[in-house]
């Protein structure tokens, strides 16, 4: 398990230098979403010299969007597509080994209202169970209708016969994708956040020889060569084969998927809910996640995409009327104390119609004619598993020397055998101690951001110091996840954050003053309508 300290190894400048020094990169990464960590430490960790750079923050795209399930797919099983699951359930078990402290076990029950559903789910998700082989996290079980009510307390009892229980993995998203780029750079990566791909550079022979990027912070540009260049940009990707091929065809086209974070109060208790079938066909989760709860989610297709989608009036509607099919206490608009949108991609029609086909959830590797590797598709939970596929592709193409991959065994940074999660903390794993040291040589970083929630000082300058938090989103969105649990708290603590960050960074007031402007646009996408406040008295 990993007990290394962040230190300064994660020091912007210090990385920025590799830039200048390192002449030529064994394999650049654009993107730092799930897929692009993935590659970017199957790559580091085989020993090539690996860059990765991200346009924004790390898991600003789709990775701090899922539904948070570290899972094989029951809806997946459901469509015959066993290879997947299987594939999938692997990777959860290698997950839980990994990354113990953000990934846990988690408990869910099918409410079962029809005569037949008791024994059709038990033997589905006892097969779920079995394709996991060793990794299994536990069997799966028949609940009376007694059992079913007590332990989801808010669940409607009229035409209840019971449950089925089964189990699947539960992280937190955005945490983990930081823990994988410090992962990454304490195995000799060079990671940079707020890093901006605008073109690639070509050789003589016409061939992808290493990319253009600008550091947005500065506006300076690098011209940086390497062997082999990686698109991992998720619903961006078209964006990277245009630098390409001008006129290369649209590969994917956004499905969205929305989520409506609610008090603890509307799932007492430890346990997730799974609708299998919505009255639209689709799944519908109700999972606990940091003392509240994340409904979800919806799929919708869309002609545009955009660094902060937003969800649509149908989409929410959608999410609270079958919510209130299943609980007695039904969430209402203005329970909602957050609403995300994340894009997954669809393949894009060909012929010109107007109809998309959901790429299979399992991931697609395609070179272009000029060498540029594209990774699309695939799962947060099959992250690993698609870096190693897809260093393995550039090897067999023979851009890189063989070595083997080594991910499987790799501890993740902040790994902990036994996570205590009786404390908001928990999600720093091995790190608890020097956070916790923070606070005892400033008292002052001990208090509340917001006197309404747990989240302390410390954590900013913590963000600040060893997780690359260069704004007050990345801090208040990716690091310490108020904006995704409670939208009007963190615009409450937004001054703060920025006071505290400007202080790590050296910036002045005016930098404060716009970071909070900043964040306020932002985290208007995150509460519902009704709940928005006018203009004026946010400016
Ligand atoms: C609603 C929803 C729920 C989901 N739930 C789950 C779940 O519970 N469990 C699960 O396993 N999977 C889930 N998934 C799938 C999972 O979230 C995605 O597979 C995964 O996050 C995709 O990661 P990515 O890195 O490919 O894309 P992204 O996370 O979008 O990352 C791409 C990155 O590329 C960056 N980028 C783009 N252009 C440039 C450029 N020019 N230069 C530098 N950087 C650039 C972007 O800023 C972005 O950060 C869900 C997906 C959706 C949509």
């Amino acid at each position: 398990m990993s007990t290394k300290s962040a230190a300064t190894v994660f020091q912007r400048e210090t990385l920025i230098q590799q830039l200048t020094t390192q002449p030529r990169w064994d394999l650049i990464v654009i993107g730092g979403g799930a897929t692009g960590l993935g590659v970017a430490l199957d790559g580091i960790s085989r020993g090539y010299k690996t860059l990765l750079l991200e346009q924004v923050d790390y898991a600003k795209g789709t990775s701090s969007r899922s539904t948070k399930l570290v899972h094989g797919g029951v809806r997946y099983l459901a469509q015959g597509d066993v290879g997947l699951v299987r594939e999938a359930l692997y990777e959860r078990g290698l997950l839980l080994k990994n990354a113990p402290h953000l990934v846990k076990n988690q408990d869910f029950i099918i409410p079962n209202y029809e005569w037949w559903g008791g024994a059709f789910y038990t033997i589905g998700l006892t097969m779920y169970d079995l394709l996991a082989g060793k990794l299994s996290l536990g069997a799966s079980q028949h609940l009376s209708k007694k059992e079913t009510l007590r332990r989801l307390g808010n669940l409607k009892a009229k035409g209840l016969r019971g449950g089925v229980l089964y189990h699947d993995g539960q992280f937190d998203d955005a945490r983990l994708a930081i823990n994988l780029a410090q992962t990454a750079i304490e195995q000799g990566g060079t990671l940079l956040n707020h890093f901006e791909v605008r073109d690639l550079l070509k050789d003589q022979q016409g061939q992808v020889a290493g990319v253009v990027a600008a550091d947005q912070e500065t506006g300076q540009v690098y011209e940086l060569p390497a062997s082999v260049v990686v698109n991992a940009t998720g619903i961006f990707v078209d964006d990277i084969l245009r630098m390409d091929q001008p006129t290369a065809k649209k590969l994917v086209r956004p499905s969205q998927g929305v989520h409506i974070v609610l008090d603890k109060s509307f799932l007492p208790g430890d346990d997730a809910i799974m609708i299998p079938k919505t009255d639209d066909g689709r799944v519908l989760f109700a999972v606990p996640w940091h003392g509240r709860v994340v409904l979800g989610t919806t799929d919708t297709p869309l002609n545009e995409y955009s660094q902060e989608p937003q969800a649509l009036e149908e989409e929410i509607d959608f999410i609270l009327r079958t919510a209130a099919r299943y609980l007695t206490r039904a969430p209402k608009r203005s329970d909602a104390l957050s609403v995300f949108a994340g894009l997954r991609p669809l393949a894009a029609p060909q012929d010109g119609s107007e109809k998309t086909k959901e790429i299979s959830r399992s991931h697609k590797i395609l070179v272009s004619e000029a060498g540029l590797v594209t990774i699309t598709g695939g799962k947060w939970t099959t992250c690993r598993r698609m870096g190693q596929d897809t260093v393995d592709k550039a090897i067999a193409l023979g851009k890189l020397p063989k070595a083997a991959s080594k991910t499987a065994h790799l501890a993740i940074h902040g790994a902990q055998a036994t996570p205590d999660r009786s404390h908001h903390l928990y999600v720093y794993g091995s790190d608890q101690p020097a956070l916790r040291q923070l606070i005892a040589a400033d008292p002052a970083l001990g208090e509340k951001l917001d006197p309404t929630l747990e989240f302390l000082k410390a954590e900013v300058v913590w963000a600040a110091r060893y997780e690359m938090a260069r704004t007050v989103e990345d801090v208040l969105a990716r690091r310490v996840r108020v904006l995704f649990l409670d939208a009007q708290a963190a615009i409450r603590m937004a001054p703060a954050v920025a006071t505290l960050l400007a202080r790590e960074l050296g910036y002045d007031g005016q930098w404060e003053q716009e970071q909070v402007a900043a964040f306020e646009r932002v985290a208007q996408h995150y509460i519902l309508r009704s709940q928005v406040q006018p203009e004026t008295e946010i400016a």
